[in-house]
């Protein structure tokens, strides 16, 4: 029989994460304070993020960052996660190319962003924080933040936008399962909310509003709570390598190695965490790996947005950040993938998309949802919407390789399963689903009024 799954023993899980930082060949550009417009310092980053995760976030030089063994005993639950070759898929789509997906849909919260959470959790804890805030839309990060504050006897308090709150009730009683206090943004707790409600009492509440109040939560409690966030930052997208270096050791068993890496794209955690490691041995000249970030075509930030100095959030709140951006006040689609819906690209993708070390590519929606059901009838896995733009663009990869007649190997990342978005499936089963489309004109109007670089 053909091996199928591969896993690495307990004690070959990674002990230390790859800071690419060390070996970009261009820096990303520093950071900026909006005001002064100088470069942020560990801080002014450590009132808003714990201390030592404002320390990675600005670590130019050390290439390797040991994991704690508490953080490691933690990845042990649920570590290392299957490299599974996609037989099935393979045969669906009669294609000649080798196809693997690293299937972090296995942690306990559904989703690979458990493996930042949990780090995040242990640092604050460590530095005397007894508690953690952030932000939620559709509910993944919070679910994820909510079970690694429990494992540390940590308190979470996170703000999820209204309407999801209201709409998409599980994994608001996820996190309440693990304990945390979820509160519907816009609320009477924070300056903040109230601020906004009292303009206006019916406000659905929006990720701007709901980053403002966790932010302000922080802020107001410096000595007891700090803010977290799930993607984007540099800080994260490291405790996320641990997953592409898994997958290296993986490829040694399998006696392959990858020509594609593929990766759905948000604000970048999980791409950069598959990517990163096999793109060190591009800087070193040793390979010359492909790597593909798939965004959603409604929000095409990588492919179309400009790269400038802009804003992480819609308020204003983070420091300027170098990023291809579609501007902090876009508006993305209503789309069912609400992970990938993000105006910007963390600083340090940026940069390597600009380099020419990865690119993006652009997925419609219904395409993602048509691959996605695929990918379900032949791997068995329903996938989240997310993880399904990845999908897609490896069908489309797998079909060029049939024509080609090419024998490549092609690596993705299924980053969460679908089973708390079944709704989004029922849409696309009744044919409710539509694509979204960006005109160039709409994309420019976003864009200007920032500064030029
Ligand atoms: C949050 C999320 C993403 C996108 O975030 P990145 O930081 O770009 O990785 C993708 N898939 C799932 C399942 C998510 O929860």
């Amino acid at each position: 029989m053909k091996q199928k799954r591969f896993f690495l023993p307990e004690d070959q899980i990674p002990t230390q994460w790859y800071n690419i930082q060390a070996d970009m060949p261009n820096k990303p550009l520093p950071m900026l304070d909006p005001v002064t417009r100088q470069p942020v310092t560990l801080d002014q980053l450590s009132q808003i993020f714990c201390t030592e995760c404002s320390k990675q976030e600005l670590n130019m030089t050390d290439r390797w960052i040991d994991i704690p063994e508490e953080v490691r005993e933690m990845y042990t639950y649920y570590r290392s996660t299957p490299l599974v070759r996609a037989y099935g898929l393979e045969k669906a789509l009669g294609t000649p190319a080798h196809i693997y997906f690293k299937n972090e849909s296995v942690s306990p919260v559904g989703s690979h962003k458990l493996n930042s959470a949990l780090a995040q959790a242990y640092y604050c804890k460590k530095e005397g924080i007894t508690n953690v805030t952030t932000e939620t839309g559709a509910g993944q990060w919070g679910t994820a933040l909510s079970y690694a504050a429990r494992v540390f006897g940590m308190e979470a308090a996170v703000y999820q936008v209204k309407i999801s709150y209201e709409q998409k009730p599980y994994r608001r009683s996820m996190m309440q399962v693990w304990g945390a206090q979820v509160t519907p943004s816009p609320s009477m707790s924070t300056r903040a909310g109230k601020d906004i409600l009292t303009k206006n009492p019916n406000h659905q509440g929006s990720l701007g509003t709901a980053i403002s109040e966790a932010v302000e939560l922080a802020r107001t409690t410096p000595e007891k709570c700090r803010y977290t966030l799930g993607s984007t930052m540099s800080h994260v997208s490291l405790h996320q390598t641990v997953i592409g270096l898994e997958a290296e050791k993986q490829f040694e068993m399998a006696g392959e190695y990858p020509d594609e890496v593929i990766a759905c794209f948000g604000g970048g955690s999980n791409f950069s965490g598959i990517a990163f490691p096999f793109m060190r041995h591009v800087f070193s000249g040793e390979k010359k790996t492909r790597f593909i970030a798939c965004e959603p075509a409604s929000c095409p930030k990588l492919t179309r947005g400009v790269f400038t100095y802009d804003f992480g959030d819609e308020v204003g709140y983070t420091p300027l950040i170098p990023m291809f951006t579609l501007g902090h006040d876009f508006m993305p689609s209503n789309i069912h993938a609400g992970g990938l819906r993000y105006h910007g690209a963390g600083g340090v993708v940026s940069q390597l998309c600009k380099d020419g070390f990865m690119e993006g590519m652009d997925i419609n929606q219904l395409e993602a949802f048509e691959a996605a059901v695929l990918f379900a009838k032949s791997e068995g896995i329903i996938p989240a919407p997310e993880s399904s733009h990845a999908i897609a663009a490896v069908v489309r990869r797998a079909q060029e390789c049939k024509e080609s007649g090419e024998e490549k190997v092609l690596l993705f990342n299924l980053t969460g399963h679908g089973l708390m978005d079944m709704s989004a499936y029922d849409q696309y089963l009744r044919g409710n689903l539509i694509n979204y489309s960006i005109s160039d004109k709409e994309i420019a109007d976003f864009t200007e009024k920032l500064g030029k670089l």
